[in-house]
């Protein structure tokens, strides 16, 4: 699924393209993960100016001049991709949009993901489910969010969104590592200096998987249809029985919070 990074990158990519032009024509490929469902989306879209581009945890926003919003979250196999105005639809594809000079195909193989269009106060609403952003917290601020409850384990605290935000496997498995901190450890049983040096590791971690357009493990693209090339930096995450590049003890996968989880179990304590 993409997380932070790869969702940041297509934000981006898609800002600087979209950013100030009107939506032309909408087309819906495939009706059923959009609300309002069917042409009464298209209607309501037609004509609308894009002001900016941008992400909030793992979503995509559209900020529409009149203060409205259009809400993608890509979940597992999600895309939102420039393409050719000659592009021709393929078998996956949910929405295409034409956007002044541009056009756009959301796309999803796996029809997990959502589109929703929200006036103000339901996008308000909407991200108040949310915790804090990783990358606009300081390091001290982040080493408070895992503190209690002191029986929960770090790999949940981590992926739960609310605790906080755009994190998911991949980057959990990666802070993890380079904190040092096994992942089963309840958080009761961290010091202040392990939180330090988590809250450290996840920006460091999340900095640098946006320089490098995020994480291609299987089937992520960014808006311009270009893998991420973070994939070859990952020290554990799907590299089970590969030997850590730091030690050289072979990788481990266990199932924490019910996902898939690797670690060193040499230099994670
Ligand atoms: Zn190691």
């Amino acid at each position: 699924m993409p997380e932070l990074p790869e969702v940041e990158t297509i934000c981006r990519q898609l800002n600087d393209k979209l950013k100030g032009h009107v939506i032309e024509c909408v087309t819906i490929l495939q009706s059923g993960r959009e609300k309002p469902a069917g042409q009464k989306l298209i209607d309501i879209l037609r004509r609308k100016k894009i002001e900016s581009v941008k992400r909030r945890a793992k979503l995509i926003v559209w900020h529409f001049s009149d203060g409205t919003a259009l809400v993608t979250h890509l979940k597992m196999t999600g895309s939102q991709i420039l393409v050719d105005k000659k592009y021709i639809p393929k078998k996956h594809d949910r929405m295409v949009f034409e956007i002044g000079p541009h056009c756009l195909v959301w796309a999803d193989i796996r029809k997990f993901g959502h589109i929703n269009y929200l006036d103000s106060k339901e996008f308000a609403d909407l991200l108040v489910k949310y915790g804090p952003e990783p990358l606009t917290l300081k390091p001290e601020e982040i080493a408070k969010l895992f503190i209690k409850p002191k029986t929960r384990n770090i790999k949940s605290a981590l992926l739960n969104q609310q605790v906080i935000a755009g994190i998911g496997n991949i980057y959990a498995d990666e802070s993890l590592f380079r904190a040092g901190i096994k992942p089963t450890r309840r958080l009761g049983s961290l010091s202040a200096q392990d939180r330090m040096n988590l809250a450290k590791a996840i920006q460091e971690v999340l900095k640098e998987a946006i320089k490098y357009k995020g994480t291609s493990a299987q089937n992520y693209y960014d808006a311009n249809g270009q893998k991420g090339s973070f994939v070859q930096r990952l020290n554990v995450y799907g590299r089970k029985n590969q030997p850590c590049k730091k030690c050289g003890a072979p990788i481990t996968r266990i199932v924490v919070a019910q996902r898939g989880t690797h670690y060193c179990p040499k230099c994670q304590k």
